[in-house]
């Protein structure tokens, strides 16, 4: 006992350290059935963890119609049983026939997904729901309580990672509904409706109405503004859910003492709108600038900085329309993209244009990927000093409803804004292990074939694991694929970057960075990075085309090349146009090259003859 009790101990140090949840958020659930086996034993219990189910369970895991991923439930009565929840009577559902079942109401629950390798016991589950009550009553998101109607709670558990469902419910709603208004007089209703517990900023209900007033007086001459909090998870993360009520208070008080907002509020956690003065576009920039500057700043640590991402719609450009100007206001905010800086992005209408054509191929992505629509290009690599091929990129492209050929350009960057990017990147992996597949089955000799990686697909969970399944389906050497990573998506999170790279080179896949020399080079990660390969972006092999005659511009290029060797990387210098280019990276000593000089990227068909002809 007292050996459990050090193990526990241990467990929920770790369980605080992570404070105690990677991610929390709220989901709502239907009625559903719970099926599940009771009488488990303390080897089903261990086989759980180690991700292995029983039999009766595993079958219905991804069936149709089932909830999340199989769980480790304790019921009402105490007792443990693993099962998996159904929705019930559904005549496509092929229920278990053996397993018990306990019927689960219509609830809310908070989801929480933990990080930490260590088994959630359910100790450390008991610990994490008191933590999760503590810190949904000092939140500032509602009042939201743990259930004490109904206790049950799930650990859903897949090798590393785990996660806990805990019904609760939601005190803001039922505390709305029950109020006693009659006893209230006007001026107490009208505030409760308009301010949120706990909070100073107005809500939505007040924005909302405001809106709604200045359309009817006609007036014209203001702007919306739209923002949030740059990274506000993270703040909340390291001061507490106090802190960032507080934070939202200040906000509230900044926007009450600035004379040009006529007036803002909080929509819903760190979004916040308000209507402002109209002024010029130059003049607007600095104020609010001015305005976020002053709330950078938190009392809790002199050092640490906060920013925000402000959309803006000038009534004068928005087409006149006061209902459009929130959704408008929403577009400009979504194209502020950084970390480190307060933006101010101003609303225009082709910036609405351009979020029409994302959403369409967004929701379009799955028929196109049904219909067949996306094909490979391959364009070759050679090494300079033989003309050899030596590989290949896979580049896609879409046959928009088969009557329109995309580049990537119109719509890799439309995917990247949810992980739509990380579908499309599958399937051009399949697509490329197939036609290596067909290669080697006609005895054609293969090299290796690089496929992009978008920075949202390194993001992934277990991302190496992944894609080797994929490639492993078609039976090919992993010394065939070699994975492009851009270089910005490296320097965001370092330490986890190195150790997704490492990963892959232990797997045995080839990789190589791509687009080099663009991003925010720190030349003391590279020599971390286990890269197979280095391609040196265009705008340095620019440098030294015909046009280009100054000696210095060969000066970094050099440098690079020197460098990689020295690292004992290989250098392939990318979008080479000209004779010009190809006699200077000769007598600097690059490697590898790739560029529409020696070919433009070619259908799968000419790619193979390529290969046929260089048997
Ligand atoms: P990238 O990975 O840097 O690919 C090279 C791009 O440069 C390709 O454009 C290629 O056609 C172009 N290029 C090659 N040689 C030359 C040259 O000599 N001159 C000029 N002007 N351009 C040259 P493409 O095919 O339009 O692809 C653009 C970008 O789209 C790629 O840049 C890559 O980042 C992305 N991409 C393409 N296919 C995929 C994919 O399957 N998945 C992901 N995530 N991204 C992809
Ligand atoms: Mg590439
Ligand atoms: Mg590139």
């Amino acid at each position: 006992m007292g050996n459990d009790r050090n193990i526990l101990n241990e467990l929920i140090v770790k369980f605080k350290e992570v404070n105690p949840f990677k991610e929390v958020r709220i989901i709502h659930r239907p009625k559903r059935v719970i099926y599940y086996l009771d009488r488990i034993s303390a080897k089903d219990i261990s086989n759980f963890y180690k991700g292995i189910l029983p039999s009766a369970i595993q079958k219905c895991v991804g069936q149709f119609g089932s909830y999340d991923i199989a769980g480790l439930y304790t019921l009402p009565d105490g007792q443990n049983v693993i099962g998996i929840e159904l929705r019930p009577n559904d005549p496509k559902i092929d229920y278990p026939k053996r397993l018990k079942t306990i019927e689960l109401p219509e609830t809310d629950l908070l989801y929480c997904d933990l990080t930490f390798d260590c088994i959630p016991t359910t100790e450390v589950i008991k610990f994490g729901y008191k933590q999760a009550q503590h810190m949904f009553e000092t939140s500032g998101y509602g009042t939201i309580q743990i259930s004490q109607e109904h206790y049950l709670y799930a650990i859903h558990y897949e090798g590393k990672h785990s996660r806990i469902l805990i019904p609760i419910i939601d005190q803001t709603q039922k505390f709305r509904l029950t109020a006693d208004y009659q006893s209230m007089s006007k001026e107490e209703i009208i505030e409760f409706t308009i301010h949120d517990p706990g909070m100073e900023p107005y809500n939505w209900t007040y924005m909302f109405e405001r809106i709604d007033n200045f359309a009817a007086d006609g007036i014209a001459d203001y702007a919306y503004v739209y923002f949030d909090i740059k990274s506000f998870k993270v703040y909340k993360v390291n001061f507490g859910a106090e802190a960032a009520v507080n934070h939202f208070n200040r906000i509230g008080q900044a926007i009450e003492d600035t004379d040009w907002i006529y007036a803002g509020a909080r929509c819903d956690n760190d979004n916040f709108a308000m209507m402002i003065k109209d002024m010029p576009r130059e003049e607007m920039r600095l104020n609010l600038l001015k305005f976020f500057d002053s709330l950078s700043h938190v009392p809790e640590d002199p050092f640490y900085r906060l920013y925000y991402r402000c959309g803006v719609v000038e009534m004068r450009t928005a087409l006149n329309t006061h209902w459009g100007v929130t959704d408008f206001a929403k577009v400009a905010h979504k194209m502020c993209g950084g970390f480190s800086e307060t933006e101010i992005c101003f609303y225009t209408d082709e910036m609405w244009e351009h979020d029409l054509w994302g959403q369409k191929v967004r929701t379009y992505l799955p028929t196109a990927i049904d219909n067949d629509e996306f094909v490979i290009h391959y364009q070759p690599k050679y090494a300079l000093r033989t003309n050899r091929v030596i590989g290949a990129e896979a580049l896609v492209r879409w046959n928009y409803h088969n009557e329109e050929f995309l580049y990537p350009g119109s719509f890799i960057p439309c995917l990247e804004l949810d992980t739509s990017i990380c579908r499309l990147d599958e399937l051009v992996l399949h697509k490329v292990c197939q036609q290596i597949r067909e290669w080697i089955d006609k005895d054609i000799p293969v090299v290796p074939i690089s496929v992009n990686l978008s920075r949202k697909q390194m993001e992934t969970v277990n991302l190496v694991n992944h894609l080797e399944r994929i490639v492993d389906i078609y039976n090919i050497d992993h010394e065939l694929i070699e994975f492009e990573l851009t270089e910005s998506a490296a320097y965001e999170n370092q330490e986890y970057m190195l150790s997704v790279l490492n990963d892959f080179r232990s797997h045995g896949f080839l990789i190589s960075m791509d687009d080099f020399g663009t991003g925010l080079s720190s030349l003391n990660l590279l020599v971390k990075m286990p890269l197979n390969t280095l391609k040196i972006d265009k705008s340095f092999i620019d440098l030294i085309s015909s046009k280009n005659t100054d000696p210095k511009n060969q000066v970094v290029l050099q440098h690079i090349i020197n460098m990689a060797k020295d690292l004992n990387i290989k250098c392939l210098a990318e979008g080479i146009e000209e004779k010009a280019q190809v006699a200077k990276l000769k007598s600097m000593e690059c490697e590898f090259v790739q560029g529409f000089y020696f070919s433009k990227p070619i259908q799968a068909s000419d790619f193979t003859k390529l290969l046929i002809r260089q048997k």
